[in-house]
């Protein structure tokens, strides 16, 4: 509360009053200029009526002028009472009596006095003087004096006088208070671009104006401003745009009263609310530690250890290193939203034709594909620029991907026999057919002719290796009762267990054994025994 500093000026300031009553003391008026309302102050002066004239006092002067008339003529006398009556106004604050002025202006003139301290003593602030209620009565009477310097003296001391601070408020709880709405709001501003600040970067490349405080304002002017959807064709080619941001909390600004020195500079404000409960912590790396090791210790994001430490690169820490683990916990959230438009490659598909002429196991590109493109939409969420989560919203395909199609053989090699044998070479001669000679039973046909030696029916590759007499030999186990017997052969081409198809190469014809030139001596074996081959070719 501005006060007046020493009893000169108000001595002063009560003289220039005086001299000003009298200069206007037949000025009717005067009251006008006192009800002019003052802006800034609160005083409340009802503008009609100011004061009420005492009617009484008036008529007991009357009464005091007839007795003196007697003494001295009635001319002179009332020239005399005329001169020498004066009126003066009783003040109340509040309906309580305060004390008498010469003149009504006195106290307005108090009050604006009053009112320039204070905003000379607090300058940038917007202060408010409080007055109370004056009232005042008017009394008109004989040699009557006002005590107008000790009532003004006395007012002065009741009235009080605050600072208008403009509250920022988050979830109710204030948080400080600054001198003005441009200060909070700058304040607010400086706290989105701090955390959103790709978002601060698009609304500028916008000419945005500062980002509001309030979401649905921001919301609407986005909607007018939307740029041009950038132009994305080539895959790898991504653009980022801002859908909204706002504030997690509700954020409020109030006009409050408060003291002077309750009102925070900008730069003070805005510090409180972005460090909030933020603990510093600092980290000395371990051996052994990584990234995520340290990450999921102190149960951070790794986001925050790469963002502190600008200076870790890949995933490159050493023991002794001391890094920046300080979590921001700000007293706002800043929630951002943002639209990621990604061209990203269709990978080929495969697609499989079968084919059972082909043995199971085969295969053989028909076609060779090429890859798509398509254009994906993710919606990136973040708070205080932390991601909070990403979610893919729209995918549209730009152009198919052409798929390679490969051939697949499905045709399963049994290994049973049809009983129906075939020739196992081709372009043969017979050498010598099956039956006794010289007394002995030759227990098979020999061939020659094409060295390829082919199975006669489907089955199971029963023996490869040398048999005596017969030399190099392979068995075939028709599992069906028969089996056959390939001699004297130079190669294999098959090896024990094999399951083979009629037709197939099995190995070289020869002159291994007991053999008198290169033939393949040939044998049918049903349930045990031999058979002629010729009786089933
Ligand atoms: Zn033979």
């Amino acid at each position: 509360m501005a006060r007046f500093g020493d009893m000169s000026r108000l001595k002063e300031y009560a003289s220039n009053l005086v001299n000003r009553f009298k200069r206007n003391r037949s000025s009717v008026d005067s009251q006008n200029e006192l009800i002019e309302p003052n802006g800034t102050t609160e005083a409340v002066m009802e503008s009609t009526p100011l004061w009420r004239k005492k009617s009484v006092i008036i008529t007991s002067s009357a009464v005091i002028a007839v007795a003196t008339a007697a003494i001295i003529g009635i001319q002179q006398y009332k020239q005399y009472i005329n001169n020498n009556t004066f009126e003066i106004f009783h003040v109340y604050q509040n309906g309580e009596y305060i004390g008498s002025v010469d003149e009504v202006t006195a106290v307005q003139q108090l009050i604006n006095e009053e009112q320039m301290e204070l905003a000379g003593n607090n300058p940038g602030l917007s202060m408010e003087l409080h007055t109370g209620e004056i009232t005042y009565e008017s009394e008109t009477g004989f040699k009557i004096t006002a005590t107008t310097e000790e009532t003004l003296s006395k007012l002065e001391q009741t009235f009080t006088s605050n600072a208008v601070g403009i509250a920022i408020v988050v979830d109710g709880k204030t948080l400080g208070y600054v001198k003005d709405e441009v200060a909070a709001s700058n304040i607010l501003s400086r706290v989105q671009k701090q955390y959103a600040p790709q978002a601060a970067a698009e609304a500028e490349a916008r000419k945005f104006e500062a980002l509001s405080f309030n979401a649905t304002e921001a919301q609407a002017e986005e909607a007018d401003t939307q740029p041009e959807e950038k132009q994305l064709s080539e895959v790898g080619d991504s653009a980022l745009s801002i859908k909204e941001v706002q504030f997690v909390e509700a954020v409020d600004l109030t006009v409050d009263q408060v003291e002077p020195t309750e009102i925070m500079d900008e730069e003070e404000l805005y510090k409180r609310i972005v460090d909030g409960s933020t603990k510093p912590t600092k980290y000395t790396v371990q051996k052994g530690d990584c990234i995520g090791c340290i990450a999921q210790k102190f149960g951070i994001s790794e986001q925050v250890i790469y963002e502190n430490n600008p200076n870790i690169v890949g995933d490159k820490i050493t023991a002794g290193d001391e890094i920046d683990l300080t979590v921001r916990m700000p007293e706002i959230t800043v929630r951002s939203v943002e639209q990621l438009v990604e061209i990203e490659e269709i990978a080929i598909p495969i697609q499989y034709v079968e084919n059972k002429e082909v043995r199971e196991g085969q295969t053989k590109t028909l076609q060779t594909g090429a890859p798509g493109s398509q254009r994906l939409t993710y919606e990136i969420t973040k708070e205080n620029g932390y991601i909070v989560s990403e979610e893919l919203v729209a995918q549209e395909v730009i152009e198919e991907a052409t798929p390679t199609i490969i051939e697949k053989g499905t045709m399963v090699v049994a290994g049973v026999g049809s009983g129906q044998f075939a020739y196992p070479v081709t372009n043969y001669r017979i050498s010598s057919k099956y039956g006794k000679r010289w007394g002995k039973l030759h227990a098979g046909v020999d061939f020659t002719g094409n060295k390829n030696i082919k199975a006669s029916d489907a089955g199971v590759v029963e023996f490869v290796g040398t048999k005596n007499g017969y030399g190099n030999t392979i068995i075939i186990d028709h599992q069906n009762g028969y089996k056959t017997l390939y001699g004297h052969l130079s190669s294999y081409d098959v090896s024990k267990g094999d399951k083979v198809e009629q037709g197939d190469k099995i190995g070289i014809m020869g002159n291994t054994g007991r053999s008198t030139g290169t033939h393949l001596h040939f044998e049918i074996i049903k349930n045990g025994s031999t058979v002629n081959p010729l009786k089933y070719l």
